[in-house]
């Protein structure tokens, strides 16, 4: 065990952070701030096929393995977690496309969706229910070769992109245990009585837009149910969601990365009291502890990824990285922002979009605190030896 990654990934990782230093960095802080849609960098994704990375290569996508995967997101979020944003429920949807589609489905969307052509995203959450999927009320009712699907889905990020948007729903409200009746359906965005009705405000994860989704009567081919069974629906997510926090995980990383070189980098130029403020062991402190979070993080995540592409189950390496990493980019958001002093409450400086950034990572994809459950559960269910 050497934690080297392979020449084929340093290669890999090298390129995507020369495109993130070239092509994002320097437009990061002024298109937030200005809540702009980062059209531009969409179309440099494509072009480096990143919209392919969960598809199969037979459909025409680069299916990366998931070490090559977290990455991407790491290297993206540490110049903008946003831009990340765009390609994490997109990445999350064709994998789960390409795992449980028909062989019709796969056909169908994932040739588009590798390119970029066509893009998705993932809606799960309503306003009333998101731990607890298993308590959605999103009806798909069967008439002949259609569901009637009603319902409000709440915070689906990309869904002005999505075509088609897989929308978690119930096809039989009275099942019990509750998830054997739920199941996806793979929404086209053209389908009569679906809308995106508004973007929902928030404090950061500025670019792409996470909106209210309603389904209003909304009629959908039988043939769009993901899979082609009813009552698989919450397998299908679960299996996504691992893939989604490693995502997440990644993304974490870039944040605590990307907050303790900032801060590392001001501590050098900064003096009080006649010098560098480097050399204040109280600041020296806070350099060691950011540093070290980040590389436990960053390990944790590759662990986890590594485990999938072993084809062994990632569920709770893979809640353990994104629980782990998301705290290590909450606190040295926060201590970044210590370390620059008034500087790092300014929009003049990466500093605070980092610290609006970083919450999200606890709350996506399952909170932590849900996230401490599953593997707990792991634990405790015969798992309990982790040495
Ligand atoms: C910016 C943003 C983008 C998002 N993008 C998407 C998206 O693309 N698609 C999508 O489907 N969703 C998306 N979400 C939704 C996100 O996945 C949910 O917000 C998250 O799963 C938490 O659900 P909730 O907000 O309903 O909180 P709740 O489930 O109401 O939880 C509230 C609090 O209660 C705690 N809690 C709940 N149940 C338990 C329990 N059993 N034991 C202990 N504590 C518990 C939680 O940990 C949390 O602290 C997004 C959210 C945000 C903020």
């Amino acid at each position: 065990m050497d934690f080297q990654l392979s020449d084929e990934q340093q290669l890999f990782q090298a390129t995507i952070r020369e495109f993130a230093d070239k092509e994002i960095r320097p437009v990061a802080r002024e298109w937030e701030a200005e809540g702009r849609y980062p059209h531009e960098i969409v179309d440099k994704m494509k072009e480096l096929g990143l919209f392919g990375l969960t598809v199969p290569e037979e459909y025409g996508g680069l299916a990366v393995d998931m070490v090559s995967f977290s990455i991407v997101f790491e290297e993206l979020a540490r110049a903008w977690m946003g831009v990340a944003g765009i390609l994490g429920s997109h990445s999350l949807a064709a994998h789960m496309i390409a795992q449980h589609g028909t062989e019709e489905q796969k056909r169908r969307h994932l040739p588009a969706l590798a390119t970029g052509e066509r893009r998705t995203a993932i809606a799960l959450t309503e306003p009333d229910a998101g731990s607890d999927l298993q308590g959605i009320t999103t009806r798909a009712t069967r008439d002949g070769d259609e569901y009637v699907v009603t319902g409000t889905k709440f915070w689906i990020t990309n869904a002005r992109f999505a075509d088609p948007l897989p929308v978690l729903v119930k096809t039989d409200p009275a099942a019990a245990p509750a998830h054997t009746g739920m199941s996806v359906l793979l929404v086209d965005a053209d389908t009569p009585g679906y809308s995106v009705s508004r973007d929902i405000p928030k404090l950061g994860y500025k670019g792409p837009e996470s909106a209210e989704v309603v389904l209003d009567d909304a009629r959908v081919p039988v043939e769009n149910l993901l899979g082609g069974v009813e009552g698989q629906g919450f397998k299908q997510v679960m299996g996504g969601l691992e893939v989604g926090r490693i995502n997440v995980a990644a993304r974490s990383v870039g944040i605590a990365q990307e907050s303790y070189e900032q801060a590392l980098k001001y501590a050098g130029e900064r003096e009080a009291f006649g010098k560098p403020i480097n050399q204040f062991q109280a600041i020296q402190l806070k350099l060691a502890e950011m540093a070290t979070r980040t590389q436990s993080a960053r390990l944790m995540t590759w662990w986890a990824a590594s485990r999938a592409d072993a084809g062994q189950s990632a569920n709770m390496e893979s809640s353990m990285a994104k629980y782990h990493g998301s705290e290590a980019a909450i606190a040295n958001a926060l201590d970044s922002m210590r370390v620059h002093g008034g500087a790092g409450y300014s929009k003049e400086f990466d500093v605070e979009r980092l610290y609006r950034d970083a919450p999200l990572m606890a709350i996506g994809e399952g909170t932590n605190d849900i996230l401490k459950m599953v593997i707990a559960r792991q634990l405790t269910g015969g798992k309990g030896r982790i040495g």
